[in-house]
């Protein structure tokens, strides 16, 4: 798909997402609850291959990581440690008219096309106040001072409500790694350099959410803290931009549409010395997909401060005491989501002149990898297709469908991206073959039953 094709194409995805049970809007009976969504029964499904081929990728098949569930709730000290308490805020502004709210830097970025990476408080103020920048919303040339506003959300742990019963949503997963360093070193054999990986939800009180599931307030991260002597982090941080962009082929993401993205030194976050961004090029602009962070020994260090424990590594050899630094490689699992949507997505013209939209997923991926059709819904041939079914759910993600007339059963799938369609019909009971359907090609060759799963492992191990 062209990059002009690819703009035009957020709608329709996001129609489809809805249509085909990928996508719901959250609390939709209650008239929807902004920026919130659940993922539907195949959405449900291609976020669990997501996460299971990356944990597969990255901790399984790796002799140097480990993994960690850790709590989203954390001693809210943690958070001051961290620097979030302090740190962690976007530069908000109002409309005094409509009362919109509004991210300043997108504000000035979208209104004055300049960027405003960089700049303050007062800085900000300025150039909206001084530039009569209009209210987007309602045209009003009147705005407040930009203040910071933190994006942790908070939640109260006892029944008094007091300020100092505040706990904290995790805005990212990684804290909980650091929190848990000193398990880690001392109960699993692990050397530096090594990593933790772990998958899990964050939370971010967002002030300008939007663009469907690219920006919300809740939403899933993996992420690795990986672990090394100082001297190693230029080597480290270049292997793992390899490894994330290896990552990006293994999902089957077009090579064209991803970029890196290298922060200004001015606009690295406090605890960052070099971060790299994986950008996408999204319907609605080139933004951020993942990152990839060199965090030194900021985290353990500040940890070690305000915990008062020790977290220096001790080498085994040399009895070398250090306390390490990390390489931080973090994914969105939402972001993946939608730029899988964006890639696989086509709505294509056939060469009898009718039009199939398809999801053209990697079929590791693919929410369904196999359904299968019998030609009528009438016996013998739906106790047939059932025993075939039956026999394929055992391996794949299966799906049966008996309703309608097969090129409407087709297109269904085509949607769902499932790569293989299996139809059964009355040659099927002569002489034991079934139709075998490639989602791309559309091309039908006959296959024993026997065949099938061989057949099919093939087809899906070699593509
Ligand atoms: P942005 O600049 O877009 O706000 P960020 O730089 O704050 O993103 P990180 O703190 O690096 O993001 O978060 C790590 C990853 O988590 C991102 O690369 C992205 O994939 C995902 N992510 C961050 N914020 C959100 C969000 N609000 N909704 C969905 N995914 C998110």
């Amino acid at each position: 798909m062209t990059k002009q094709t690819i703009q035009e194409t957020l709608k329709p995805i996001v129609a489809l997402a809805k249509r085909r049970g990928f996508i719901y809007p959250g609390s939709e009976i209650y008239g929807g609850f902004a920026n919130t969504y659940s993922f539907g029964p195949y959405g449900a499904e291609l976020k669990k291959n997501i996460k299971d081929l990356w944990w597969r990728n990255f901790v399984r098949e790796r002799r140097d990581m480990v993994g960690l569930d850790g709590p989203i709730l954390l001693h809210p000290k943690a958070w001051k440690a961290s620097g979030h308490l302090d740190g962690f805020n976007d530069a908000m502004i109002d409309c005094k008219a409509c009362k919109s709210r509004f991210r300043c830097d997108h504000l000035i970025e979208d209104e004055l096309r300049q960027s405003a990476d960089g700049l303050t408080l007062q800085e900000m103020t300025h150039l909206v106040h001084s530039n009569k920048v209009k209210c987007p919303k309602c045209g009003a040339q009147d705005f407040t001072e930009a203040r910071n506003f933190n994006l942790m959300f908070s939640t109260h742990m006892s029944k008094t409500g007091s300020e100092g019963d505040l706990a904290y949503l995790r805005p990212e997963t990684a804290q909980a790694i650091f929190l848990d360093f000193k398990n880690i070193i001392d109960t699993m054999r692990v050397r530096v350099p090594f990593g933790v990986g772990q998958i899990g939800k964050a939370f971010r009180n967002e002030i300008t959410p939007g663009n469907f599931v690219f920006r919300v307030i809740e939403f899933e991260q993996m992420e690795i803290e990986y672990f090394i002597r100082e001297s190693a982090w230029e080597q480290t941080f270049e292997d793992w931009l390899s490894a994330m962009h290896r990552w990006c082929d293994l999902i089957g993401l077009k090579k064209a549409h991803v970029h890196e993205k290298e922060h200004p030194k001015e606009q690295l976050s406090h605890y960052s010395k070099r971060t790299v961004d994986l950008v996408y090029d999204f319907p609605f602009g080139t933004s951020e997909l993942y990152g990839l962070a060199y965090r030194t020994d900021f985290d353990l260090k500040r940890h070690a401060e305000f915990s008062a424990s020790n977290l220096e590594y001790t080498d085994p050899e040399t009895r070398e005491k250090f306390i390490p630094h990390v390489i931080e490689p973090t994914f969105g699992v939402e972001r993946t989501v939608l730029a899988l949507l964006c890639d696989a997505y086509e709505e294509e013209k056939l060469p009898n002149g009718e039009m199939r939209t398809v999801l053209h997923f990697k079929p590791s991926i693919a929410p369904v990898k196999v359904a299968v059709f019998p030609l009528m819904k009438k016996e013998p041939l739906a106790e047939k297709a059932e025993g075939i079914f039956r026999m394929l759910q055992k391996h794949w993600a299966c799906e049966y469908d008996e309703s309608g007339a097969i090129g409407k059963r087709y297109r269904r799938q085509d949607e769902l991206g499932t790569p293989f369609c299996l139809t059964i019909d009355f040659e099927t009971l002569e002489n034991g073959t079934v139709t075998l359907r490639d989602r791309d090609s559309m091309q039908q060759e006959r296959i024993s039953i026997h065949q099938i799963i061989p057949i099919v492992t093939h087809k899906l191990g070699s593509l």
